[in-house]
């Protein structure tokens, strides 16, 4: 018989998890405005609000740690987090910064001004936050396969080159960079082809554009690379990330997802004039060069922390437990965007609550839904994340309307899964009954769904 598949590592700590009950659950919805980031951690069972900072680290982890140095200026580790992130990227410039956004803050500083555009793959919220503060436009040009969410094709994160190439065509000299996000995470956590990132490189260099890439979970693309990709089943992981980050001018980091920390980030480049221009940003927003916004300790840890992530056995483990619970939810036959992503599952609620009208926001009515029935946590990425028009400041419902379940790295087993799974179910039975959603009472102008204000809608 052949050996069922497990987990590549063991648990050494645990932390218990607290239940409560529906009519907790009811008050605590209306004291958050029912919106779920206003939610105590507490008062959640499982969350899967996001797979950022909220992973497990390992025992080496924890060791390097204590060997951290805390010294301001050179500190030693410092130069294992830039000879790690080197050897993985082959970028020679790094600046730590306190977490993936602030890298982008220090970098889009020095390159993104006024009417700018910067082309790229589903901008991730803060990216395109940083972009829009700046009164400069991102324009998204995903494939639009990524738009039918039960089309299963193996790559559906990827830049579609002829909507890039008619940006550049007609407005070069107002492209900075172009950017590539590695997984395609606001489009359902979907990888990124090599083919597609060579390609992309060709474009950009006919052009004359460098390109970034928004590398928050670069290890799990190179994973998707790995397993789905003509030739290169028989490459290590590192030896896949060394090829992508070939086709890259530079990459911004979330080390709260690949790098398997609870908090930091960095900007790394093979470019001196870009590391020149971003050091000018980084001493006053963030720290000294050798530290950026972290300590000596947790850049210790993420040294370990990329090392780790990027061996086969991790990934493999990882995105093994996103796939198990994706099988639970096509025995239910619930819609999530096909096929299961890298760090979570995306529910598709504009094919589930199909009697919620879109202007009262269905995947925050389903995301309010599945805590109301189970202390399960998920996450609005859709007509609220969207933020409306910088121009028009209409609402924007032309992209997708998602629930994402973000799976934490190394820190829910798959009876977790189940469960969640179960609840799923258990909302998905009584969809049809579900017509009314939500309307904004509150809202920022930027980012807003971190702090919106909502209540049912009338
Ligand atoms: C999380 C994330 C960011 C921002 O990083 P933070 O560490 O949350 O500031 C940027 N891009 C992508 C793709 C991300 O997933």
């Amino acid at each position: 018989m052949e050996l069922p598949f497990a987990e590549s590592w063991k648990i050494k700590m645990v932390e218990p998890l607290r239940s409560s009950t529906r009519e907790e659950r009811e008050q605590w919805l209306r004291d958050a405005h029912y919106n779920v980031f206003q939610l105590p951690g507490e008062n959640v069972y499982i969350d899967l609000l996001t797979d950022s900072g909220t992973g497990a680290m390992s025992d080496r982890q924890w060791a390097a740690l204590m060997m951290g140095d805390e010294s301001y200026a050179g500190s030693r580790s410092f130069y294992e987090l830039k000879d790690t992130i080197t050897r993985i990227t082959g970028f020679d410039f790094v600046i730590p910064t306190h977490q993936g956004r602030a890298a982008e803050n220090v970098l889009f500083s020095a390159l993104v001004k006024k009417d700018d555009i910067v082309p790229g793959n589903s901008h991730f919220d803060t990216t395109k936050g940083h972009i829009e503060f700046r009164k400069a436009f991102a324009v998204d040009c995903t494939v639009d396969e990524a738009k039918d969410t039960q089309l299963e094709v193996p790559f559906k994160g990827n830049v579609d080159i002829s909507k890039l190439r008619d940006v550049l065509e007609k407005d070069a000299h107002r492209v900075p960079f172009i950017i590539v996000t590695i997984t395609n995470n606001t489009a359902g956590g979907q990888p990124v082809s090599m083919e597609n990132l060579r390609e992309v490189r060709k474009l950009a260099d006919e052009f004359g554009k460098r390109v970034i890439f928004d590398s928050a979970r670069f290890a799990e693309n190179a994973y998707f690379i790995k397993t789905r990709e003509n030739g290169y089943e028989h490459k290590s992981i590192k030896e896949i990330c060394l090829e992508m980050f070939s086709y890259a001018d530079a990459m911004t980091m979330s080390a709260k997802k690949d790098g398997l920390v609870n908090m930091g980030g960095f900007i790394a480049t093979r470019h001196e004039d870009w590391y020149e221009a971003a050091k000018a940003f980084v001493i006053p927003f963030e720290g000294f060069l050798t530290y950026g916004g972290m300590n000596g300790r947790d850049m210790a840890a993420l040294a370990v922390g990329l090392e780790e992530n990027t061996e086969f056995d991790m990934l493999r483990t990882r995105i093994h437990q996103v796939e198990f619970l994706a099988k639970k939810l096509d025995e239910y036959g619930v819609p999530y965007q096909r096929p299961a992503g890298g760090h979570a599952i995306f529910l598709d609620a504009s094919l589930i609550l199909t009697n919620v009208p879109k202007e009262e926001f269905p995947a925050q009515t389903l995301t309010i839904e599945l805590y109301r029935e189970a202390g399960i946590r998920g996450c609005e990425i859709g007509y609220i994340l969207a933020d409306r028009d910088p121009v028009t400041r209409e609402n924007r419902f032309g992209g997708m309307d998602f629930v994402r379940l973000a799976i934490p790295r190394r820190t829910y087993t798959d009876n977790h899964m189940a469960v969640v799974a179960a609840a799923i179910r258990n909302v998905f039975e009584r969809r049809n009954e579900i017509t009314r959603g939500v309307k904004i009472i509150w809202e920022a102008e930027l980012m807003r769904h971190f702090t919106v204000k909502l209540a049912p809608a009338d």
